[in-house]
């Protein structure tokens, strides 16, 4: 009999040292709270950070802003608000190009480069990041209510020695004793519990941010994971996406791109930047900007395919850096083992398909890309902190603990047989949209359904409403030297604890129970899994099939009757397996399912391309 593994975090006190990306478009900063890892949000309940710094006039008695805030004057005095100054970091000079994409000169000084705000103020690359940096500890230390100093900041696995130890530096002036550099790929790997894998898999980690590409193939040996190649584009991001989506814009508003004003250029790239976000969960978006020019208001519809159109020459440049990665580690492409995908331009359905294709296989696409970095920081300052746990061999749990997830089955979080005391803990989400609580379902036993195992207990836990996979919600096991049971839940972004006590329940049990409980669970073994493959297949069918219904209803004119006959039939097939109640005929048809749409996916976008095509006069 095999028990599902949970990704958990057996780590103990470990608030000391946070974990923070510092990113070129965006940073996030977090700590491992009560057992897992936590990404903290500002006061305004934004956990994203933009890395932008917004210097005041001299004479002006107020502090720098930083992130939003800094955002917003970037409009009114662009000459004061640096962005991207990771580009900077460590480098003793640039290229007159990408000079060019600061707002104020660049001066050489001794030890490397100076922004020249002003006459009288020059500021090192490193004191625009330590201010950065240090909103980043002060959101860490509101969030956990006492004064930060240690963390692991991340960085690209291409920087040099140079780039390293001024991000060091930048933390240190930040007042922040950098425990370790960490780099970004690894973190990502850390974050998706790749460190799980077996010994010397291999990963791809696929990173496209806001201005920078990185792809890194990572070994997993020993241990650790080593960098085995690593190719980008240090100018290739979401912000060329940008661009042409507002340059799309321009067009379809008649405005002249040359000549326009500058106001109406950066009104349709906020437009631009609103609707590809949108357009990452929705199929259709509509721009609206009320008096773009003077008296008039402009107003568009975009598509998802469109804008898959748009980005497609855009992301496509990432599949040659991508094969010249793969060649330089001198794998096979059929060697790796999964591909994890990171950035938030990776949010972008195009782009997903872009990077499946290049790698032959579907990306894991469990953890939010934009926090994976960071996540992975944050776990590895956990377990820099854990303090050696010499734990006195006190007992183990007779049975396994765990909670019911959805469609009713057993998920475990303490394994049979972990010593106690013991620690661990799990993220979960919503199943589905709109949903307001979970309940969470103590249970304890061997079996794979929910309904098999005994309930020690159950109590809800609330959260915001959102969609499908918004919420965040923290579970951690707990079960003391005494064998006391402690559940707690917790909603990740309000931070809103419940918790659940059960008195040695979770350890006495007379031993005639864990006998049976075990005996059946491998007389049952063969049931019990068929019931669980059966319950996951139903779930994605469910999932399937209205998604196809309303994709065909939508777009089946595009297609040809060939084509929507072999979607129909395939969906039919899965109706039909459904009936059946055999695991193994549904999974088959779900597969065959996602095959033909697959199919029609590609169709959709290739059509977009082309009338996109034809609306500039290109074909
Ligand atoms: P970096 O690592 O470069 O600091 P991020 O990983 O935070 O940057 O990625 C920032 C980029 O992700 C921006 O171009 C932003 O527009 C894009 N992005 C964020 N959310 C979405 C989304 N929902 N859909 C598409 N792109 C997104
Ligand atoms: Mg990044």
């Amino acid at each position: 009999m095999s028990l599902r593994k949970p990704i958990h975090f057996t780590i103990s006190d470990t608030r000391d040292i946070i974990g923070i990306d510092l990113g070129t478009t965006n940073s996030l900063v977090g700590a491992v709270d009560a057992g897992f890892p936590i990404l903290f949000a500002d006061s305004s309940g934004s956990r994203i950070t933009p890395s932008v710094v917004y210097y005041p006039a001299e004479g002006e008695a107020r502090e720098p802003l930083v992130g939003s805030a800094a955002m917003r004057m970037r409009a009114v005095e662009p000459g004061r608000t640096i962005t991207s100054v990771k580009r900077l970091m460590g480098r003793r000079n640039v290229p007159a190009e990408e000079a060019a994409m600061f707002p104020c000169p660049l001066t050489p000084a001794a030890d490397g480069l100076r922004l020249q705000i002003s006459d009288a103020t020059a500021l090192s690359p490193e004191d625009v990041s330590a201010t950065i940096l240090g909103r980043l500890r002060a959101i860490a230390e509101e969030a956990l209510e006492k004064e930060i100093t240690r963390a692991v900041i991340t960085v690209p696995a291409y920087f040099n020695d140079a780039q390293r130890s001024a991000t060091k530096r930048a933390g240190e002036l930040a007042g922040l004793t950098v425990e370790r550099i960490l780099n970004e790929p690894t973190a990502a790997a850390l974050a998706y519990g790749l460190d799980k894998l077996g010994e010397h898999s291999k990963v791809a980690v696929y990173d496209l941010g806001g201005g920078t590409f990185d792809i890194s193939i990572l070994e997993l040996s020993d241990g650790v994971f080593q960098v085995l190649s690593t190719a980008g584009d240090t100018r290739l991001g979401g912000d060329d996406i940008d661009r042409a989506l507002a340059s799309y814009l321009l067009k379809q508003a008649n405005v002249d791109e040359q000549t326009a004003a500058p106001e109406i250029h950066a009104k349709l790239l906020d437009a631009a930047i609103r609707a590809k976000h949108s357009l990452s969960y929705a199929n259709e978006y509509t721009v609206n900007v009320p008096f773009l020019t003077g008296s008039e208001s402009f107003e568009c519809t975009v598509t998802q395919a469109q804008l898959a159109a748009l980005a497609m020459p855009i992301v496509d440049r990432t599949r040659s850096l991508c094969h010249r990665a793969i060649s330089d580690s001198k794998l096979e492409l059929t060697e790796i083992d999964r591909v994890v995908l990171v950035g938030g331009s990776t949010r972008m359905p195009v782009v997903r398909e872009i990077a499946a294709e290049i790698f032959g296989q579907e990306p894991d696409i469990s953890q939010n890309p934009d926090e994976a970095v960071a996540l992975g920081a944050v776990i590895q300052g956990g377990i820099l902190s854990g303090k050696t746990q010499n734990v006195i061999l006190l007992d183990v749990t007779p049975l396994s603990l765990g909670i019911e997830t959805f469609g009713g089955l057993m998920n475990i979080i303490l394994p049979r047989n972990t010593t106690i005391p013991a620690k661990a803990g799990e993220l979960f989400t919503n199943a589905v949209a709109g949903q307001e609580a979970m309940k969470i379902r103590v249970l304890q036993g061997e079996r794979e359904m929910a309904k098999d195992n005994w309930e020690l207990g159950q109590f809800e836990i609330q959260f915001e409403s959102g969609p499908k996979g918004h919420a965040r919600v923290g579970v951690e096991f707990s079960i003391d030297a005494n064998g006391i049971l402690t559940v707690l839940g917790r909603d990740t972004k309000t931070h809103k604890d419940e918790i659940l006590q059960i008195d040695h329940a979770a350890v006495d049990v007379n031993d005639e129970a864990v006998e049976a409980m075990i005996s059946e669970s491998i007389d049952y073994a063969f049931d019990d899994m068929n019931e669980r493959v059966w319950t996951e297949a139903k779930m994605k069918s469910d999932e399937l099939l209205p998604a196809v219904d309303n994709a065909l209803a939508q777009v089946g004119d595009l297609l040809t009757s060939e084509d929507i006959a072999t979607v129909r039939a395939a969906a039919e097939a899965v109706r039909a397996a459904l009936e059946t109640h055999d695991a193994r005929q549904l999974k088959e048809a779900n597969q065959n399912l996602d095959t033909a749409t697959e199919h029609m996916a590609a169709l959709l976008v290739e059509k977009a391309m082309e009338e996109s095509l034809k609306r500039k006069g290109i074909l």
